[in-house]
């Protein structure tokens, strides 16, 4: 169903997008944390960019969609300081180590891969819907994919289903007060500002359909 091609095709289109929105993640950072969003992921993915085709050269065996995901969160980790680069690497690890060795995913695979991803994000930062954080585009955006699959969605449905709910879910931020992160510091002041990492949760998410189209 998703080969590997999918799946890197994802992580291109990722750092792409998320190079396009560095400025305006940055400055919804400056709004309510400390204006480095945009830098710090865009900065992971450009180092990820340069590990997969790194690992694409040098391996014998082409790589598995979850060796993908495993080396993007790895990196992720190692480049990206802040709350978000280990959020974003756990995730990705997580998503990664659920596919396993497998060359195709089937939807129900990467319904469990995000169900992984977003329990690896609530086991590090302790954040619950509603905290306004990464898990308020990525809880809703994981929800409304595995109910689209357990329809028997197709592809296509289930995977504009994921970005659409990220979509919401990150606006739906804009009233919330923060209770994890450097934004809750501001207390009721955090109020009516989108949160930069639910925005970058949904950009990297819509990567995903687009990938998949
Ligand atoms: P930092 O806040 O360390 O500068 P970033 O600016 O890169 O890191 O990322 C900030 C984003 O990280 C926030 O907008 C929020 O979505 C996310 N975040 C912060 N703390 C948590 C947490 N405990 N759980 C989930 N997400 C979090
Ligand atoms: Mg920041
Ligand atoms: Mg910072």
């Amino acid at each position: 169903m998703m080969d590997a091609a999918v799946f890197r095709a994802w992580i291109v289109s990722a750092a792409a997008v998320v190079e396009a929105n560095r400025d305006h993640l940055t400055q919804l950072d400056a709004a309510i944390g400390d204006a480095d969003h945009g830098t710090n992921l865009a900065r992971g993915f450009t180092a990820v960019l340069g590990a997969l085709d790194a690992a694409g050269v040098s391996a014998a065996e082409p790589m598995v969609p979850g060796a993908i995901l495993t080396l993007t969160g790895n990196t992720l980790i190692s480049k990206v300081g802040g709350a978000s680069g280990p959020l974003y690497g756990t995730a990705f690890r997580r998503a990664g180590k659920a596919l396993g060795d497998a060359a195709d995913v089937e939807l129900p695979a990467l319904a469990a891969a995000l169900e992984a991803a977003l329990a690896g994000v609530q086991q590090l930062g302790a954040a619950r819907e509603g905290d306004k954080t990464m898990v308020d585009a990525l809880a809703p955006a994981t929800r409304a994919f595995g109910k689209a699959v357990a329809e028997g969605a197709s592809a296509t449905d289930a995977l504009g289903a994921l970005a659409e709910a990220a979509e919401a879910g990150a606006q739906a931020t804009i009233p919330m007060q923060a209770l994890k992160g450097r934004a809750s510091y501001l207390g009721p002041r955090s109020v009516g500002h989108e949160d930069p990492g639910a925005v970058s949760t949904a950009l990297i998410l819509g990567a995903l359909r687009d990938a998949a189209r």
